[in-house]
């Protein structure tokens, strides 16, 4: 059995990751800060928060940023790769000696993380939700369409239900409903993929770091952990960044020709409204920036995509029997986690990649 004492830095509950996050970054003598999600508590009863752990000199022209848990439970993977940084003095040795500041963003929605629910406190898909809301909401206009048999009354979904889902697919095309269904809506507050009508805490939050930690910065790197699309164990480089092909293409310079960017059709994502990666040509204007959303697949998307209704589905039923509730928490987190060692050593091998690339590309630049 494959085994390495690198799969530690894993943790069971969003409690247990946050401990060992404040613990790694306290070992390493990091600056830490903690923004509280005050109104709300843990699915244990524990605070939520937030946390920033720093190292390298302040106001670094070089910033290398690494956030975790943009979709709640995508977190028990993004923390552990964050913790086994912390814990790798040769990757850090080399950014201190390049001159980077490491910024680790922990739980980036902490209130999903803990409930395990993609979403935040509020329904709101964080990475729908870093739009320009003083614009027209983007609209999805076939999201109505779907959404009734996608969220059906009752769970499982029925025959019927299947079967309407099935002729919108052979109609309009599995691109076509995967597009309708993810890229975004602002219509339906207790529906999927949920952008919100206004930006919320974790919005809020964000914009506050990147103020406070990159407004020097005149580089940055930036990769925001996920899972739950693509081959298993597979680490997918999802382009993040905004369409200008002198931003692609310095992504593609750093991380390879392996960078998929949904605009151009080739990646397991479709092309979405609003991520949260998209705060850093706002926040911090002065710096050139590649960003990648680091993508670990997980089951098979359609079975991901079940999960996701479902839990979706929970939100809309709370009055569901508590097993069904059980059920449905513990696949959904299934869906987003592999708690085996084989998946976390391929994440923590890719992701170490994709930092040294980082490193180099900062250094380089
Ligand atoms: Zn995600």
């Amino acid at each position: 059995m494959y085994n390495t004492a690198a799969t530690r830095h894993f943790s069971g509950t969003y409690a247990e990751a946050r401990r060992k996050f404040l613990d790694a970054a306290a070992q390493r003598g990091a600056a830490i800060e903690s923004f509280e999600l005050e109104a709300h508590r843990g699915a244990l009863g524990e605070a939520l928060a937030t946390d920033v752990a720093y190292l390298g000199k302040p106001g670094a022209a070089r910033l290398l940023i690494v956030s975790s848990g943009t979709h709640g439970p995508e977190g028990f993977c993004g923390s552990g790769c964050q913790v086994a940084t912390l814990n790798d003095a040769d990757l850090l040795s080399r950014a201190e000696q390049a001159g980077i500041g490491l910024l680790l963003i922990h739980a980036v929605n902490p209130h999903g993380f803990s409930h395990l629910h993609r979403t935040n406190e509020d329904n709101i898909d964080l990475n729908r939700n870093h739009i320009d809301f003083n614009a027209p909401l983007p609209v999805n206009a076939a999201y109505a369409e779907v959404e009734p048999f996608v969220l059906p009354a009752n769970w499982p979904p029925t025959a019927a239900d299947m079967t309407k889902m099935a002729a919108y697919i052979e109609k309009n095309g599995m691109w076509a409903f995967r597009t309708a269904v993810t890229s975004g809506q602002y219509t339906s507050p207790l529906g999927v993929f949920y952008g919100g009508t206004a930006p919320s805490w974790s919005n809020r939050t964000m914009r506050g770091i990147l103020r406070k930690y990159g407004s020097a910065a005149t580089h940055i790197g930036w990769i925001d952990v996920h899972t739950g699309l693509g081959p298993y164990g597979h680490g997918e480089k999802i382009y993040a960044g905004r369409n200008a092909p002198a931003d692609l293409a310095r992504a593609r310079a750093w991380w390879g020709a392996d960078v998929f960017a949904p605009f151009e059709g080739q990646s397991a994502s479709a092309d979405v409204s609003g991520p949260v990666v998209s705060a850093v040509y706002d926040e911090c204007p002065q710096a050139s920036a590649a960003v990648m959303g680091l993508e670990f697949g997980t089951l098979p998307d359609q079975e991901v995509m079940n999960r996701l209704r479902a839990d979706t589905w929970l939100r809309r039923h709370p009055e569901a029997p508590e097993e069904q509730q059980r059920t449905i928490r513990q696949e959904l987190r299934d869906a987003f986690y592999c708690d085996n060692d084989e998946w976390k050593g391929m994440v923590l091998g890719q992701s170490r990649v994709v930092l040294l690339q980082t490193v180099q590309g900062l250094k380089t630049a």
